[in-house]
């Protein structure tokens, strides 16, 4: 009998960490960083001590404590005795692998914790997004998904409390086992992309290996690899043979995105292995139609259009489809996308495994924006990108002299940049991503309403306060595609694949599944945190 443990993922958005186990074989469905229980206990300026090693996020029930599957060098003697009594507390003898569906971290960023010889089997894309990054990210130590700077337990000079201190050369690169990408079919600029930052004589490198998913050695369980359509490229739902018949798991997935193709094929596939269980995402449920991304750029067009001033656009920049619809805006409108440098560094990356995505070099109306730094010595891969786009670099002087030529791709996070730009009163920000979700994001908006009162922009998509919710004025909507299938696709896509037993995850609605497949011949079962389903 195969068993299931979810350890978070359950009413909330996000967090994965799916528990499979059969016979004697371990493998994780994800094991995403938990936003939603994060932000119960902390902040921008209250995070977990990396000083600390495992303490903190076991601690605050951030990871589940199961002793045997994290790095020892984050473990002091005395950590499990501390959690031997916690609820979930398990001692795993090994762990054969996570299958990691895409490269958001509330997919992926608590990899970071796993021992270094657990295997994450996924998609070539998603290893090469999840690379970029943390190259060009922050990456606290809660979130090193590829490589992780191994501790050693000292106390810093001057201080008697002892602290997991990071090196800071040394560098230890995970295994990634790439299921969709024989290794030889990568060009010696993508495998040198993957090897960057390892030629340290102190880095443990590990070369990238294609699997052959059946029969693998690494792996004795049977996998499938399914490419489905996200707001991300790369995302792929799973098969896994188990001795109780095929497990499928969705990750997250739509079917009216530009690649809505790939994820009827999986539907199909899946439906074909007559599975036993299907583990579905259910972030929208509650959402009756979706707009598609051929409607953001009808929209977006609209209103840049008959715009005279400085425009910004507002969207997630790892959705590669989104930026792709803004460059086409862009050129349509005679204007110049202005992207940032972590942008940039996305899609030529994206390029080494998809040639079509546009080169920066040649392309006409795409830009690089350089950000005032405040350091002496920018990283590496910054000072590269501006190196190798130099003649593509676009600085807040060059906005400032024509407002009316460019589009900028901002965020809230990147509003301080406008003092440097002094935006003449009337500008756009057409805003094309998700609303708030949490009273944080909520005071971030009026933030964002702030900047754009004080500088005279006009709000374009933008969802506005009133009678304390949130929403896009009549007549703006339409300018994001969402990642995730609405409430009717989501039953199409369990009515078509037909499991005997469907699992709701990455829900805050799971019972929307339980009222409407009711009386039919899919069993639904919620699961609760920690409580294992044999199947
Ligand atoms: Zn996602």
């Amino acid at each position: 009998m195969a068993r299931f443990t979810f350890y978070s993922g359950i009413n909330e958005i996000g967090g994965n960490k799916i528990l499979l186990e059969d016979r004697d074989q371990r493998l994780f469905l994800d094991f995403g960083f938990p936003y939603k229980r994060h932000k119960l206990f902390y902040e921008e300026y209250l995070k977990p001590r990396g000083g600390a090693g495992l303490l903190d996020p076991l601690a605050m029930g951030l990871i589940p404590p199961l002793e045997g599957i994290y790095r020892d060098d984050l473990v002091t003697s005395g950590l499990w005795q501390q959690f031997q009594d916690a609820i979930l507390y398990r001692k795993l003898e090994q762990l054969d692998g996570v299958l990691l569906s895409h490269a958001h971290l509330d997919h992926s960023g608590h990899i970071s914790f796993l021992r270094d010889n657990v295997p994450i089997y996924t998609t070539i894309t998603t290893a090469f997004i999840a690379k970029a990054m943390q190259d060009s990210g922050k990456s606290d130590f809660d979130q090193q998904v590829c490589y992780f700077n191994p501790t050693m337990r000292e106390c810093p000079t001057d201080w008697k409390q002892a602290a997991f201190l990071a090196s800071s050369s040394a560098k230890q690169q995970r295994q990634f086992c790439i299921a969709d990408t024989d290794r030889e079919a990568l060009s010696p600029e993508a495998i040198q992309f993957w090897n960057r930052g390892f030629w340290e004589k102190t880095a443990k490198q590990k070369e990238l290996v294609s699997c052959p998913l059946s029969g693998h050695s690494g792996c004795s369980f049977n996998l499938r690899c399914f490419p489905v359509d996200h707001s991300i490229p790369g995302a792929c739902a799973w098969g896994i043979e188990t001795s109780s018949g095929w497990f499928i798991y969705s990750g997250d997935l739509r079917l009216h995105g530009k690649r809505a193709e790939l994820t009827q094929r999986f539907i199909e596939e899946a439906a074909r292995l007559h599975p036993k269980v299907l583990v579905l995402e259910g972030t929208n449920v509650l959402r009756e139609t979706n707009v598609a991304e051929h409607e953001v750029y009808e929209n977006g067009i609209k209103a840049i259009a008959n715009s005279s001033g400085l425009v910004i656009a507002d969207f997630s920049p790892r959705d590669v489809d989104r930026l792709l619809t803004f460059l086409q805006i862009a050129r349509d409108t005679g204007r110049k996308l202005a992207i940032l440098p972590k942008d940039a560094y996305l899609l030529k990356t994206m390029r080494l495994l998809e040639p079509e995505i546009p080169d920066i070099a040649q392309e006409g109306s795409l830009f690089i924006y350089q950000e005032t730094t405040a350091s002496r010595s920018p990283a590496h891969w910054l000072r590269n990108i501006f190196r190798e786009y130099d003649s593509k670099t676009v600085l807040a002087n060059d906005v400032k002299s024509a407002q009316d030529q460019f589009i900028l791709c901002f965020s809230f996070f990147d509003l301080n940049e406008l003092p440097s730009i002094c935006p003449k009163p009337g500008g756009l920000y057409v805003y094309s991503s998700s609303e708030p979700h949490d009273e944080e994001q909520e005071i971030d908006f009026r933030r964002l309403h702030n900047w754009l009162k004080r500088y005279e922009f006009r709000g374009f998509g933008l969802p506005v306060e009133s009678n304390s919710e949130w929403q896009i004025p009549d007549g703006e909507k339409g300018l994001h595609a969402s990642g995730h299938a609405c409430g009717s696709d989501l039953l199409k896509i369990a009515q078509e694949i037909r499991p005997e037993v469907l699992i709701p995850v990455h829900s805050e609605h799971p019972n929307f599944y339980t009222e409407r497949l009711q009386g039919g011949s899919i069993d639904v079962i919620l699961p609760t945190l920690g409580r294992t389903i044999e199947i």
